[in-house]
């Protein structure tokens, strides 16, 4: 009965959206140039692809995701212990 009434006010909700447009906000800083969104109405997911448009977040991107996600994790760590080397 609640998962009923729940499933319904999530189609309430992407009606709205189809109506007035999701409102996407910032889930999740993949890399710098890499995020994930979701819409605050329906819980739809989106995320920057490698040509840096929006697409939808599949099971796939999820998972190139939390491998980018590592990959610059690590980066990031790295350039925060190196020193800035002057040698002349
Ligand atoms: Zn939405």
């Amino acid at each position: 009965m609640k998962t009923t009434t729940q499933n319904q006010a999530s189609s309430v909700n992407r009606m709205y959206c189809n109506f007035f447009g999701h409102q996407y906000t910032m889930s999740k800083k993949v890399t710098e140039h890499i995020k994930e969104y979701t819409c605050k109405c329906c819980k739809k997911q989106l995320t920057t692809n490698a040509n840096g448009k929006l697409t939808d977040l599949t099971p796939t991107y999820q998972e190139i995701n939390s491998v980018l996600e590592r990959i610059y994790q690590v980066r990031v760590s790295r350039l925060k212990q190196a020193r800035p080397q002057f040698s002349y």
